[in-house]
């Protein structure tokens, strides 16, 4: 930790945690610290108007609290927003641990973690996510059983990726739909960054509608594996940008569309797996709308794996998560057309949409 933050030395009001809290309407925060494990975590529960908060764990090597406190509250804000939209009974949570994943995952570190977790009594239920793998999600479910996205040889829902990936070619057809007016992607030239478990998936069903895939990963030995068996093409991750295509599917990181990249982007469509791929909700979202990009919103494309992961909870067949991921080909359209209704951005659109259904079932809960 570069930088430990002194709450002593400032005012209640001036408190960043406070004022975090306040700014982002969460319901509640949780520091978690063990010093026998070195566990050092924070849960973070957004809303939980539909449901229990269903949120992954991540294991991040911020540089300060702050840092980790952040991309908690973003995090679990991005949950809330997604359950609601994909129309699931789950609020949105998250919560992050302080650590290196590759040297300090233990044992004791995951269970202490699972305790705090049980504390909450449901309200909170936790998954993998970066840096965290099914092996720690045992551990974890050791001491609580508020824990979704086993293996299914533990009963739980396996991997969501497959899942992920079908919801983002559903998207991604609508938006071919929007801007063409045919979902068919046969021919469009298609460039997929990250062919990890949801870029390789997701490749598979472009391929088999012939469109023309180009394919861009920093592990060169995947990238070209994968190139070969799809017969795609290999674009250098310096070239992306410069490169002419129809859609562009974010599949590796988050923040790839800000100021340096949409200005040189060569695509009509920007549909992927990637969380937060807006480095800035509003200005980039803007950008893209006034180059005629259509922009099919991440947290609503990309909700299949929690739409998997759901099944635990809701205790639904995985003919039905599949029947639910594939309705995102109709929710974005619907998004578009409130987009173009109402002049504002589809994340925008996507927005008022999650906040209107979570608003309308907190107007029933008052009234019952
Ligand atoms: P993954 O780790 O399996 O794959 C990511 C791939 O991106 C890897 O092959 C990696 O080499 C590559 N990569 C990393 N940095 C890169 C860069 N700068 N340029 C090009 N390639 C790069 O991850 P995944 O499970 O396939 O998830 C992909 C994205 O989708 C992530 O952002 C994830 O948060 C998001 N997502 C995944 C799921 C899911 O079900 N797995 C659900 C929702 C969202």
């Amino acid at each position: 930790m570069s930088e430990v933050l002194d709450l002593e030395k400032v005012s209640v009001d001036q408190n960043p945690v406070i004022q975090k809290m306040l700014q982002n309407e969460h319901e509640q925060i949780v520091f978690c610290q063990d010093k026998v494990s070195g566990l050092k975590a924070i849960i973070a529960i957004h809303n939980t108007t539909l449901g229990p908060a269903l949120g992954g764990t991540r294991m991040w090597m911020y540089d300060n609290e702050v840092e980790a406190l952040n991309d908690v509250l973003r995090l679990s804000r991005g949950m809330s927003y997604k359950a609601s939209i994909s129309g699931l009974n789950l609020g949105g949570g998250k919560a992050v641990i302080i650590g290196d994943s590759y040297t300090q995952k233990t044992e004791a570190l995951f269970r202490r973690f699972g305790k705090f977790v049980d504390s909450l009594n449901g309200k909170y239920i936790t998954a993998e996510d970066v840096g965290v793998s099914p092996r720690e999600m045992e551990f974890v479910n050791m001491e609580t059983k508020h824990v979704t996205g086993l293996p299914e040889s533990l009963g739980g829902s396996g991997d969501p990726s497959p899942v992920t990936a079908y919801g983002v070619y559903m998207g991604m057809k609508a938006a071919a739909k929007e801007q063409w007016g045919s979902d068919s992607l046969s021919g469009k030239r298609v460039l997929v960054q990250g062919v990890g478990h949801v870029g390789q998936t997701l490749v598979d069903y472009l391929s088999k509608e012939n469109a023309s895939i180009m394919l861009c990963d920093i592990n060169e030995g995947r990238v070209n594996e994968i190139a070969a068996k799809y017969g795609a093409e290999v674009i250098a991750d310096k070239d992306l940008f410069e490169t002419d295509m129809d859609i562009y599917a974010p599949c590796a990181l988050g923040a790839t569309l800000n100021d340096n990249s949409i200005g040189k982007l060569k695509a009509q469509i920007v549909a992927g797996a990637a969380n937060n791929q807006l480095a800035d909700e509003n200005t980039h979202g803007k950008m893209l709308q006034e180059k005629g990009i259509i922009y099919a919103p991440d947290f609503l494309i990309n909700a299949g794996g929690l739409i998997n992961v759901y099944r635990e909870v809701a205790g639904i067949s995985r003919e039905k998560a599949m029947e639910l991921t594939e309705n995102i080909y109709n929710t974005t359209l619907d998004i578009f057309s409130k987009a173009n209704e109402q002049g504002i951005t589809t994340h925008k659109a996507a927005l008022q949409i999650a906040e209107e259904r979570i608003a309308s079932v907190a107007n029933i809960k008052t009234r019952l």
